[in-house]
């Protein structure tokens, strides 16, 4: 039976993501801060070392799927968690597990944002966390002091490493493609809503969404399912908007 392991898998879209592969029979292993199957901080390398060890022994003859779920939102503190957690955790997690990847036809499904391209791509703080120096990233954002900027610019950089590295996968016989979700009813999305700063742009934004408002962490997790499935073996590259709209109404030049 295929196996998948999800980070961020105990909450929001990683848990709908858990259920749905789950009620379809597959063998799931999640990773979280202190739920899911394996306790551990993805913020350190500690925490990414216990999970891909973790994984490594639970799936030793091959993944299908790499889900890094696990993400922290723009208001979340201290601010350098942000990129530590939603860029650099992922790729390095990635990394580590190619050969089993490889050894299933296996893909990994990054997880960006439908707000990623409000950044530049030469946004300097998106060319420092491709850099792949997390300690330089950190030092950066910490003196930016813009948990929006943290937020967009990590997600950003990381649907950037997927597309630069889509080719090197796919000579292992890995396909790298990410979904790019839009105001999704979680527990990152009311920290937000909470936030005095960023509440209210958050709402207004919400509002704007021309499918109607926020969706919820099932419709998500179905076109990630799909893009981890058979009928996506010649999907490489992509990153799925599953936002409503949102991103045709902001950026109608670009597809
Ligand atoms: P969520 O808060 O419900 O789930 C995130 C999960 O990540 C939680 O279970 C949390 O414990 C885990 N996590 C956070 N920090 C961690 C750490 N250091 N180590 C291990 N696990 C950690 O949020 P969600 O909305 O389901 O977010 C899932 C992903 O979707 C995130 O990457 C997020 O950025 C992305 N996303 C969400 C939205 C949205 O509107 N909710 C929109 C676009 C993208």
């Amino acid at each position: 039976m295929s196996k998948f392991a999800i980070t961020g898998g105990a909450r929001g879209i990683g848990l709908a993501l858990r259920d749905l592969l789950i009620s379809e029979g597959y063998d799931v292993l999640t990773i979280d801060l202190s739920e899911g199957d394996v306790s551990a901080d993805l913020s350190n390398i500690d925490g990414r070392k216990k999970a891909v060890d973790a994984i490594k022994k639970w799936a030793p003859k091959g993944l299908k799927g790499y889900i890094p779920c696990a993400g922290l939102p723009p208001v979340a503190k201290p601010i350098e968690k942000i990129p530590s957690v939603n860029f650099f955790s992922a790729v390095e997690t990635i990394e580590c597990l190619r050969d089993l990847l490889s050894m299933d036809a296996g893909s990994a499904l990054l997880v960006t944002s439908n707000s990623a391209p409000m950044l530049s791509h030469d946004d300097p703080f998106v060319l420092g966390c491709l850099a792949g120096d997390e300690a330089k990233a950190v030092a950066q954002i910490r003196s930016i002091a813009d948990g929006h900027i943290a937020y967009v610019g990590s997600k950003r950089a990381l649907a950037m490493w997927m597309r630069q590295n889509v080719v090197t996968y796919a000579k292992l016989g890995i396909r790298l493609n990410a979904i790019a979700p839009g105001i999704t009813q979680t527990g990152l999305t009311k920290q937000v809503y909470n936030d005095p700063k960023l509440g209210q742009a958050m709402r207004d934004f919400e509002k704007s969404v021309p499918a109607g408002g926020a969706t919820t962490p099932d419709k998500i997790a179905s076109v990630m399912h799909f893009l981890l499935g058979e009928s996506a073996q010649f999907i490489y590259g992509a990153v799925f908007f599953v936002d409503g709209g949102s991103d045709a109404m902001l950026r109608p030049e670009h597809f």
